[in-house]
């Protein structure tokens, strides 16, 4: 029997652009230009997002009850990221509970899920495979940091390009209308991944700290244990896996439902992670009774990067990043046209951090349709 070839490429489809934006001056002023510039997409995942709300038995009224909530928790929490949310909603026209609807879509989208069911069998949340390199198995010395992110086909991103004076330059990918920035590194070589988790407690109290403001937090910091803190030291509404890496090589997988924390260092000097917890034993793990697949994407990602060890660089993981096995629910995903429309899934984006060079490559699309992007942070 031939072998399947699970890597064939689809360059028919479009390839469209990942936009960059630099954003400069204060946190109100930077939110202006960011507003300015993509009211439109803005406004798009404004509309996106009240509608999977809505699809998973959460109407409007009550997104916006939520939304009055965490807009004087947020400024409590974090004031530069408030006034930041407010220069977006001023440059984009929206409304500031419009824009923060889409700041705590985590909290407010987990809080709905729980409410359309007990048992957390309805609503996915990003669905992402996850890596980490150690310089010691790279063919350039250099660490390496990044992901597929696996999410609702039609929402709208672009890579942030900030520069500021008080805390440190960064680059990363952001949901237009988010301040926070999602994946990405900054100045001091630190940088992020993220993907989904579903444990238990998910949804039962929304109103903590919005992971988005955590992520700022992460790439504000200057050193790895700063990086850490935002994640861990305070309780959550749900769950999430973040890899925090430093350019020197350091790296720590934080597994973190509402009230605990798991943490996994790397084997072999390999990390990778999807959506289900690794470390049972302080949480539980509903991912994969949604998606059975992440129990294959993390071992065969693992399985392509092991077989370079020593070779790793920029091409092996563009390789393994636009892996076809199982598709469409790969690495490299794409919608499953058997799932409702608002339940499909495919890779928004591909994104691969050099840390050492302070570099991102990314798409916007499943890699397999378009090439990557390089954005230098400088
Ligand atoms: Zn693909």
């Amino acid at each position: 029997m031939d072998a399947v070839d699970y890597s064939l490429v689809d360059m028919s489809q479009q390839t469209t652009t990942l936009e960059k934006l630099e954003l400069t001056g204060s946190p109100h002023e930077r939110g202006v230009i960011h507003g300015e510039a993509f009211a439109d997409e803005i406004a798009s995942n404004v509309a996106l997002y009240l509608e999977i709300f809505e699809y998973k038995g959460t109407d409007e009224k009550t997104v916006y009850e939520q939304v009055d909530e965490f807009i004087p928790l947020i400024e409590d929490e974090n004031k530069e990221y408030a006034e930041e949310m407010k220069g977006i909603a001023e440059g984009s026209g929206l409304s500031l509970e419009e824009v923060t609807i889409l700041n705590a879509r985590y909290e407010v989208m987990y809080s709905a899920f729980k409410q359309a069911a007990d048992e957390l069998d309805e609503g996915l949340p990003d669905a992402c495979t996850a890596f980490g390199i150690q310089p010691e198995i790279s063919s350039t010395d250099h660490t390496y940091l990044g992901q597929n992110w696996d999410w609702m086909p039609g929402l709208e991103t672009f890579v942030m390009d900030i520069k500021r004076d008080n805390k440190p330059n960064m680059v990363a990918m952001t949901e237009a209308g988010i301040v926070g920035g999602k994946i990405g590194f900054n100045e001091h070589g630190i940088g992020m991944t993220l993907n989904g988790l579903i444990t238990e407690k998910d949804g039962e109290d929304p109103f903590n700290k919005p992971y988005h403001v955590r992520f700022r937090e992460v790439l504000d910091a200057r050193r790895m244990d700063e990086a850490i803190a935002p994640l861990i030291s305070t309780p959550r509404a749900c769950s999430a896996n973040v890899i925090v890496a430093h350019e020197v090589g350091e790296m720590v997988n934080l597994e973190i439902s509402p009230q605990s924390s798991n943490y996994i260092y790397p084997q072999n000097h390999l990390l990778t992670h999807a959506n289900h917890v690794e470390d049972r034993s302080t949480m539980n793990s509903e991912f994969e009774k949604l998606i059975p697949d992440t129990l294959c994407r993390a071992p065969r990602l693992k399985r392509l990067l092991a077989q370079h060890e020593g070779d790793i660089d920029v091409d092996v993981l563009k390789n393994a990043l636009q892996d076809h096995f199982g598709r469409p629910n790969s690495i490299c995903r794409h919608p499953n046209e058997e799932d409702e429309k608002l339940d499909q899934l495919q890779t928004n984006g591909s994104y691969i951090m050099d840390l050492t060079e302070k570099c991102m490559f990314g798409t916007g699309q499943p890699p397999c349709t378009t090439e990557y992007a390089e954005f230098q942070l400088t």
